[in-house]
């Protein structure tokens, strides 16, 4: 059998490797599960039965920066800190994204303190933020979904290059 004929009989389809690349990668993002305090007990909680992140491709959660594409800071960051979220950070490989989850990994939250960093944003790239203290896991599932949609948009090469902010200077008291 001819190639045309074969290709009637079985059917096709046509896509581009764009959308296939990114059509695997966005079912595929597995996270670095940076818990540092309380949120990240409901960032557990996503691995559980009921909230089951596994249906989102992304229950393989990494404890090794070299095997993530998502970083998912959960927890209040201080300046001691904030330098060993960045090297784990800087060893994921590109592409990658972050998730800010909670208002002490966003803005500091309740923490107005010379110790805790006012948001991770001022030395990693957030792409997207998560309100709540702690957020519930489905809000984080949510997050998720949207991280999802980026990835789709993305194109095979495209390796982000996102301008890094300086890391904070530690704070001697
Ligand atoms: S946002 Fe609330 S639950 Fe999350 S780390 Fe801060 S104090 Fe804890």
């Amino acid at each position: 059998m001819g190639l045309e004929a074969q290709l009637k009989s079985d059917g096709f389809i046509t896509s581009t490797i764009d959308a296939v690349i990114a059509w695997s990668r966005k079912n595929s993002v597995w996270p670095m599960p940076m818990g540092i305090s309380c949120c990240a007990i409901e960032m557990m909680a996503v691995a559980d039965p009921k909230y089951d992140i596994a249906r989102f491709g992304s229950e393989v959660m990494r404890f090794t920066p070299r095997q993530c594409d998502l970083m998912i800071v959960a927890g209040t960051v201080t300046y001691k800190m904030s330098h060993v979220v960045r090297k784990i950070y800087d060893q994921m490989p590109d592409p990658k994204w972050v998730i800010a989850m909670g208002a002490c990994t966003s803005t500091g939250g309740i923490y107005r303190t010379y110790s805790v960093v006012q948001g991770i944003d001022q030395f990693l790239p957030v792409d997207i933020y998560l309100a709540g203290c702690p957020p519930r896991p489905d809000n984080l599932l949510h997050a998720l979904i949207q991280i999802q949609k980026k990835i789709g948009k993305t194109k095979a090469r495209d390796f982000q290059n996102k301008p890094l902010p300086e890391l904070p200077v530690i704070q001697n008291n």
